[in-house]
């Protein structure tokens, strides 16, 4: 039995799936899923993310958030968070760097929220004592600083194409080659109505609405306690067109294909996130722009007074992959969510 078998068995007996149930049972299923059961990260893996790229981008974060905790009066008892935090990495380069910022760990108490038990055990390796949560509804009410990078885009999400005022669902179904996509009955979409003044016939607009509750828990955690949150991922300000994708051994696939074995994501829609947040929001900065204004160019120079030719060579690879808008730079965005009238962290703008 493999997952492919089980969604086709499913789909027999109950019909065609939406994209939301797909991407949910691909990434989470708890026998088969892709992120319960393995450790998908780096070179040897499917994909590679910005902490695993280098240390610079984990110590950055770290210094923009220590510094917000600063300028909101440094509270001595707050949540550090993570959610989605993968093998650690980002965690463990965000708490070495900020090691000498007077108070910061003292005051702080590490929460991670992961689904994966897998990854889980990775981070307990890593991290050693934390609060482990299956979702951020159990976060403490304290003031909140929290990181999210590559987090909302494993979300699952539905598709929808437009069909005069209404929207036709794209759905996993079957045919004679196995899974297959089809297309829903046109539907008036409540969740979709603002969109039918900026898309036109035919169009592809994406809805991820297991964020929308995720943005709104954050966000009231900061209204009320004080604190930021600085979230990252692929994306840009509203949805529009095809951006679920499959990713295996760092190359692209069909998401159909194998269930359950390849990473699928599909781009974030800062805008829903930023219209969720009961706190303020800043601009959408593109990563780059967020690491260049946080001195990873000077932190890249102190780093390579150490390093080896060999290591040399990585490293500015490595500086160029997380900035240049051809490679990450652009395609990553950075948005900050803070208390009304506070300063927001460094590296953004209000
Ligand atoms: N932040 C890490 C990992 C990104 S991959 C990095 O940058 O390297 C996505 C992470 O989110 C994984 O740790 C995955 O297990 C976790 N995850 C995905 N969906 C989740 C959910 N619904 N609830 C909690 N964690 C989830």
């Amino acid at each position: 039995m493999t997952l492919k078998d089980a969604l086709i068995e499913r789909i027999r007996t109950v019909g065609p799936m939406s994209l939301n149930d797909y991407m949910a049972e691909c990434l989470m299923h708890p026998q088969f899923g892709y992120y319960a059961t393995r450790d998908p990260f780096g070179e040897d893996g499917d994909f590679i993310t910005a902490p695993e790229i280098s240390q610079m981008f984990g110590e950055l974060i770290g210094l923009s958030l220590a510094q917000a905790w600063m300028d909101q009066g440094a509270p001595d008892s707050f949540v550090l968070a993570e959610i989605g935090p993968g093998r650690g990495t980002l965690m463990a380069d965000l708490l070495r760097a900020t090691r000498r910022v007077p108070g910061f760990h003292e005051a702080l108490d590490l929460h991670l929220v992961e689904a994966s038990p897998a990854l889980r055990r990775k981070q307990q390796e890593v991290l050693g004592d934390a609060t482990w949560h299956d979702s951020i509804e159990s976060l403490p009410e304290k003031p909140l600083f929290l990181v999210a990078n590559e987090f909302f885009d494993a979300l699952p999400i539905r598709q929808f194409i437009r069909e005069g005022q209404a929207w036709c669902e794209r759905l996993v179904g079957l045919d004679e080659t196995g899974l297959s996509y089809g297309l829903g009955a046109a539907m008036e979409q409540p969740a979709l109505v603002d969109r039918l003044t900026d898309t036109k016939e035919g169009d592809m607009v994406e809805l991820c609405a297991a964020a929308v509750p995720i943005a709104h828990h954050i966000g009231a955690l900061i209204a009320r306690n004080g604190g930021v949150a600085l979230i990252v991922d692929y994306g840009d300000w509203r949805s529009l067109g095809d951006t679920f994708q499959a990713l295996s051994s760092h190359a692209e696939v069909d998401p159909l294909d194998a269930p359950g074995l390849a990473d699928l994501t599909a781009h974030v829609d800062f805008e829903l996130l930023c219209a969720a947040t009961p706190s303020q929001f800043s601009r959408v900065t593109p990563q780059g722009v967020f690491l260049e204004r946080l001195g990873i160019t000077q932190r890249a120079q102190t780093l390579a007074k150490l390093m080896e030719p060999v290591q040399l060579e990585q490293h500015i690879t490595a500086h160029r992959r997380l900035t240049h808008p051809e490679e990450m730079g652009n395609l990553f965005k950075v948005v900050a969510f803070y208390p009304e009238g506070a300063t927001p962290p460094p590296g953004v703008e209000a």
